[in-house]
């Protein structure tokens, strides 16, 4: 399990992110704040293994072509 943190394009709230292969590219994800979902493009994060902080993260969005 790796953690994330993602950034939603809609809102711009950070959220985490657990993910079980580490590879968010291509994987929808649906905001806790805003309820939108929208596509990781690139694989830009900075990933902790069960760490109790969150520092240095960052992932880039598009919209999603729906
Ligand atoms: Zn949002």
């Amino acid at each position: 399990m790796k953690l994330f943190l993602v950034r939603c394009p809609h809102c711009h709230n950070a959220m985490k992110y657990s993910c079980d292969d580490g590879i968010l590219t291509g994987k929808r994800k649906a905001c806790v704040y805003c309820g939108k979902s929208f596509l990781v493009r690139k694989n830009l994060t900075v990933q902790k293994e069960k760490s109790p902080t969150m520092t240095a993260f960052s992932v880039s969005f598009d919209e999603p072509k729906a």
